[in-house]
């Protein structure tokens, strides 16, 4: 361990306070993009004016969405949308409306670089940390000042460095080993740290399955969950037609990790949270026959278009169990369209599925898919706390895609490798 050998969350938070920082340091940061969301977005709007400002620092990187609750389904949110809207005009920020999709989805698609800091009132920020950017999400307080001085402050934290090896088995997802990771420290367990990941296994692991593990890395208390830039990044950048802002970032030799935890990939099973906590994990192989109401593919954490593609591959020519109500939502307006030519859209309809437009859907449970009392959800989403999808009387499972999939079929909690074989 060298004194000056930094981890990847010091070396980015070093670069925008413009000084050496170490794990524990309190800093003043420069911030490259904030971002609100229409359920936080009114909230901070407020305490903008409150404090005075009339104007934000940088409106070419400072982005509302209307994702939430979109379109609105009642006439409460129709105002605050409204709200939004106005300001995002008067101050120049950038609006993302109803058409476009999820936040966090269009944040990786069209604006987040590596080696940024990017800061949001939304828990899930965190998943741009996929693209080696510190990001994180904060109270709506402390984003309006965001907005309005394009700084922050921090705390440095400090990282736990999560060692991923071992060739993941056909059947098991990015979101299992995430799940994994989950049950294996808990809810509480990387409480204000920066989750590192490293190891063999990244190598296999693209830039989708990278956003799943960084968008749940808040679920283990973590202030953000950060990959290395590497080549996997830069061809994601040129998909994107953003290469011009990758850059190479990896963690210093002889780095401080306050802990390490090791995770041997050809050991993860198909994984499922069971209500009321993400931590409650179990492997499909072992849960009783759960039987479901209601499968939700989408959301930030698992609506892209490789999700859909494994779905649409587990159910094409096939029905869907006639107990079950199957919700599709695209996480973005491009992977709608890109689902769409792919037939991907057409072959999930013909199973039974319900096409919902791009945005977050029923996972947050103001609009779209209310779960009903007594009744059981498999989502892949990533949170299934109580109420979750406006129902406190209702149970939600967390899965991946394939697993969904799967237990859409049969009518109950199913392993994806049954249906795989
Ligand atoms: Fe939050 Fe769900 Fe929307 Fe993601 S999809 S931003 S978790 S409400």
């Amino acid at each position: 361990m060298s004194k000056d050998s930094k981890t990847i969350a010091e070396k980015i938070l070093s670069e925008h306070a413009g000084r050496d920082l170490k794990a524990g340091d309190i800093a003043v940061v420069d911030v490259d993009l904030v971002m609100a969301q229409d359920g936080t977005g009114p909230l901070t709007i407020t305490q903008i004016k409150k404090m005075g400002f009339n104007k934000i620092a940088k409106p070419q990187s400072s982005i509302f969405f209307i994702d939430h609750a979109a379109p609105s389904p009642r006439k409460e949110l129709s105002d605050s949308h409204k709200l939004i809207r106005e300001f995002a005009r008067e101050t120049g920020a950038i609006l993302s409306d109803i058409n476009n999709g999820v936040c966090h989805q269009i944040l990786a698609e069209k604006y987040v670089c590596p080696g940024n800091v990017l800061i949001g009132a939304d828990s899930h920020t965190c998943t741009a940390g996929a693209l080696c950017a510190f990001a994180t999400g904060m109270g709506s307080t402390d984003i309006a000042v965001g907005f309005a001085l394009a700084k922050t402050w921090m705390m440095v934290p400090h990282s736990i460095k999560v060692n991923l090896f071992g060739r993941i088995q056909k059947g098991v997802f990015a979101k299992d080993i995430i799940i994994y990771l989950i049950g294996k420290i808990t809810a509480e367990g990387a409480t204000y740290k920066a989750l590192e990941f490293c190891g063999e296994t990244l190598d296999f692991l693209e830039m989708e399955d990278r956003f799943t593990i960084s968008n749940m890395a808040v679920e283990a208390g973590a202030k953000t969950g950060l990959f290395p830039s590497d080549e996997k990044t830069k061809q994601y950048l040129e998909s994107q037609g953003r290469v011009n802002c990758f850059k190479e970032i990896f963690p210093d030799q002889g780095a401080f990790y306050e802990q390490s935890i090791e995770i041997d990939c050809s050991k993860v099973e198909p994984m499922v949270s069971q209500p009321h906590t993400v931590d409650n994990v179990i492997t499909v192989s072992k849960i009783d026959k759960v039987k479901i109401d209601q499968v939700l593919i989408g959301t930030c954490t698992n609506g892209r278009i490789s999700d859909l593609r494994i779905a649409a591959g587990i159910l094409k020519n096939k029905k869907i169990s006639k107990n079950v109500r199957l919700l599709i939502v695209p996480a973005s307006k491009d992977v709608y369209i890109q689902a769409v030519k792919e037939g991907i859209i057409e072959d999930l309809i013909n199973s039974g599925a319900a096409v919902l437009n791009p945005g977050c859907g029923p996972c947050v449970g103001v609009h779209q898919g209310a779960l009903a009392d007594g009744e059981v959800c498999l989502s892949t989403q990533n949170r299934n706390f109580k109420g979750r999808m406006g129902n406190p009387n209702a149970f939600i499972y967390l899965s991946s895609p394939a697993t969904a999939a799967a237990s859409a079929l049969t009518g109950y909690i199913t392993d994806p490798r049954e249906v795989l074989k």
